[in-house]
């Protein structure tokens, strides 16, 4: 048997799993339910049983795994301790330790799981043979993951690569998730998307084919790509905000390339187009030529970051 490495993305209902070559070919991938009762103490037990069992079940002896890596949704700092996962009822422990005691000795690493999603599509993904790269996910909200020569930077606790909440407009009335008004987030995430469109439909009367149906995300980008004018005026605030904002990345990080990805990416290549000029504008001349990709791992970018993670301990 060669060696396998295991990747463990912890969400708030379900818990992914998959097993690896150091490759980082996927053999293997399935999923358990995150039963978050009391105070979250069953999950991590839940998880070594599970890998335990795919062990047995695959003639894995403990000799052949590399190790287990796990993201978890909240801040990690990078030898393995969690600040608190509020929506899992974790408080402050370190996740490495217990995973490892759990698994009866083998190694263990853990990450946030933005960071450790963004590790994944650096190894396997869109930014696929780089060091230096900034993952953005346009989802619900707007995460980041910053890797700078191979390595995730987490920051002092854990906090590092918080891109949805830089500040882009001085003028915003309306309050972001996080308190405070005006951050990219509120332009650029799936909500964001669907709050421009209604701003920009209630201006005037412009005929538009998003008057006649549901607006969101989908439906302003399915809109752009047929011409119609008020969702190219959506697209073009989208990517203002979007080009100025990683263009303040880009002068602090100086990636080589920029992957996008979360639910707004399946717009595809045309959401790139739209925040260009705005990049060009706004960034230092040092970082103009960073690319720019779309992610290719959707889901299961957590699991290969996990694993990777392992690998590079
Ligand atoms: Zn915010």
């Amino acid at each position: 048997m060669s060696k396998v490495v295991f990747g463990v993305d912890l969400g708030g209902t379900t818990v992914k799993m998959g097993y690896f070559s150091p490759e980082g070919e996927l053999i293997e991938k399935w999923e358990i339910p995150t039963i978050k009762d009391n105070g979250g103490s069953q999950i991590l037990p839940d998880i070594a049983a599970s890998i335990k069992s795919k062990m047995a079940e695959k003639n894995i002896s403990k000799e052949d795994v590399i190790g287990v890596g796990i993201g978890v949704p909240g801040p990690v700092s990078s030898d393995g301790v969690i600040y608190k996962a509020a929506n899992l009822g974790w408080g402050v422990f370190s996740v490495k330790s217990e995973m490892e005691q759990l698994l009866d000795g083998i190694p263990a690493m853990a990450g946030n799981d933005a960071n450790v999603a963004a590790l994944g599509e650096m190894w396997c993904g869109g930014g696929k043979g780089y060091n230096n790269m900034v993952a953005v996910t346009l989802g619900t909200g707007v995460g980041g993951g910053i890797i700078v020569n191979g390595k995730i930077l987490t920051g002092g606790t854990g906090s590092g690569g918080e891109i949805g909440h830089i500040h882009v407009d001085d003028n915003e009335t309306e309050t972001c998730g996080c308190g405070k008004k005006g951050c990219l987030e509120q332009y650029t995430s799936a909500t964001g998307v669907t709050r421009l469109a209604n701003i920009r439909l209630k201006k005037d009367d412009k005929p538009s084919q998003l008057r006649n149906g549901e607006v969101n995300s989908k439906t302003v980008w399915d809109a752009v790509k047929v011409g119609d004018s008020v969702a190219i005026d959506v697209a073009n605030t989208f990517g203002e905000y979007l080009g100025k904002g990683l263009a303040c990345v880009a002068d602090v990080v100086n990636p080589e390339i920029f992957v996008i990805g979360g639910g707004v990416s399946k717009a595809g290549e045309v959401l790139i187009d739209y925040l260009k000029p705005s990049y060009t504008k706004y960034v230092f001349h040092g970082s103009k030529e960073t690319k720019f990709a779309l992610a290719k791992l959707g889901n299961d970018a957590g699991i290969y970051g996990a694993a990777k993670l392992v690998l590079d301990k």
